[in-house]
């Protein structure tokens, strides 16, 4: 496994505010083609930190991936540094230049005097042509090392990475001294009680480690069959396709032991994982939504296609817009408050009869960090859904903890954590 170091330059993301994002793309792609990224730096646009950067990474990693700072401004210095810190002077060249003219005649632009200086790369460095933007990139192996440089914005830097960097990556990494992965998401149950119904599932040095992340989204779970490089376990020494059965077998035992939690694997989200049972199904789907605010169907509606199963997402939020957009009683809602069961009922109810859809759901809660009371804590939810079914609503109350963002988030995810699970039965039902 080689060893991968990241440096993020720009000044901006040292003000905060701005964060470095291109380094977790670049860590989770750098993997699965044999590069076990170890250190992660930022630095400014100072050229002295910049070059200070490189010569420390180049001591102790073999993959060293710079972002940022390949622009024509003059703050831009990391061409610079790079021919400073390796020694290899900076040229023009044409390559570079011939690509850089190219995309700037699609914009109807000659290139300007200080976006030529983008075509000064470091001798010896292969040029990577930048198919989204103007800045070119570079490779240049130097001493042991590989040393990649690509521009900051995120979009670019992802393509290049792609195009460019991951496909010779992968070619010069040996199979089985990748890093797979394999990964479980799973919603209702703590990252505590996840952790003792997962022991013994991996034991210590057979090259696979377990880790569990939790997040208002619920808690990942992750199996990692990593190559063998001082500091990690060593891999089993059979190559790719026996460990992908190792990891397929561990798999399978953690899903007999935590199966009901796990509402998707890999890189699929709950609103994904819904859409698809929903599509399946051919059912349509209406929500009303209190506490959560337009959440849900921002969630459901980043789904392409989401428009063949979602008819309708309706915010109330007052009492008022509950009685005229989904026809709850005013008495329920004196009776019990807006925040209980009945009205989740009411409302999950009111917006399927009101849409013809097959299924209604409904939130209503307290985000906080006001409107708290001793009988009606902040974070308590009750999330509503109608099917139609036995002619009643089923609804159920959670206590979330966190701040508002997250109970908001947490909510979201119950509410269609409670549909996927309504799905899954009706599903299994349809095809018994
Ligand atoms: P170009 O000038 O060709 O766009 P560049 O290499 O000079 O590229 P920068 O000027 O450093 O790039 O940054 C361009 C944009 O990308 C800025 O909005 C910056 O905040 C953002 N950016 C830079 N580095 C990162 C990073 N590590 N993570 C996320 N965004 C970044
Ligand atoms: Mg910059």
């Amino acid at each position: 496994m080689r060893c991968g170091e990241i440096i993020a330059v720009g000044s901006e993301l040292l003000l905060g505010g701005r964060l470095d994002t291109n380094s977790l793309f670049l860590t989770e792609r750098l993997g699965p083609v044999g590069v076990e990224v170890r250190f992660k730096s930022v630095v400014g646009d100072v050229e002295d930190d910049i070059v200070a950067a490189i010569r420390t990474a180049a001591r102790r990693a073999d993959v060293v991936v710079l972002t940022g700072g390949l622009g024509p401004t003059v703050d831009d210095r990391t061409r610079q540094a790079v021919a400073r810190a390796t020694g290899c002077p900076l040229s023009r060249r044409p390559e570079a230049l011939e690509g850089m003219r190219r995309r700037l005649a699609t914009w109807g632009r000659p290139p300007t005097a200080a976006q030529l200086r983008q075509a000064l790369i470091p001798k010896g460095a292969e040029v990577l042509a930048n198919p989204v933007g103007s800045a070119p990139g570079f490779r240049l192996s130097w001493k042991s090392c590989l040393i990649v440089a690509l521009p900051g914005v995120p979009a670019e830097a992802e393509q290049m990475f792609f195009l460019a960097v991951a496909p010779e990556l992968a070619a010069e990494s040996a199979a089985h001294e990748r890093i797979e992965r394999r990964v479980l998401h799973t919603f209702g149950l703590p990252e505590s009680d996840l952790d003792g119904k997962l022991q013994g599932v991996v034991r210590a040095g057979r090259g696979v480690r377990l880790g569990l992340l939790a997040s208002p989204l619920g808690v990942t779970v992750t199996l990692t069959a990593c190559g063998a490089h001082p500091g990690t376990p060593k891999a089993p020494k059979a190559g790719r396709n026996a460990r992908e059965s190792v990891l397929d077998r561990l798999t399978r035992i953690v899903r007999r032991r935590i199966g009901r939690y796990v509402y998707a694997e890999g890189a699929e989200t709950m609103e994904e994982v819904v859409g698809r049972y929903l599509a399946d199904q051919g059912l349509r789907l209406a929500v009303a939504e209190s506490c959560t605010g337009g959440l849900i169907g921002h969630r459901l509606t980043q789904v392409p296609g989401s428009s063949t199963y979602l008819d309708r997402v309706a915010v109330c939020y007052s009492n008022q817009a509950k009685i005229e957009l989904l026809g709850v009683p005013e008495d329920l809602m004196r009776q019990h408050g807006a925040v209980s069961a009945e009205v989740a009922a009411a409302m999950a109810r009111g917006i399927r009869i009101r849409s013809h859809a097959g299924v209604g759901l409904s939130v209503t809660g307290i985000a906080g960090p006001g409107g708290g009371t001793v009988m009606k804590p902040v974070g308590l939810v009750y999330v509503g859904l109608d099917t139609g079914e036995n002619d009643r609503s089923v609804t159920r109350e959670f206590r979330f903890h966190g701040d508002r963002q997250a109970i908001k988030m947490r909510a979201s995810q119950a509410a269609l954590e409670m549909l996927r699970r309504w799905l899954v039965r009706t599903g299994a039902r349809v095809r018994s």
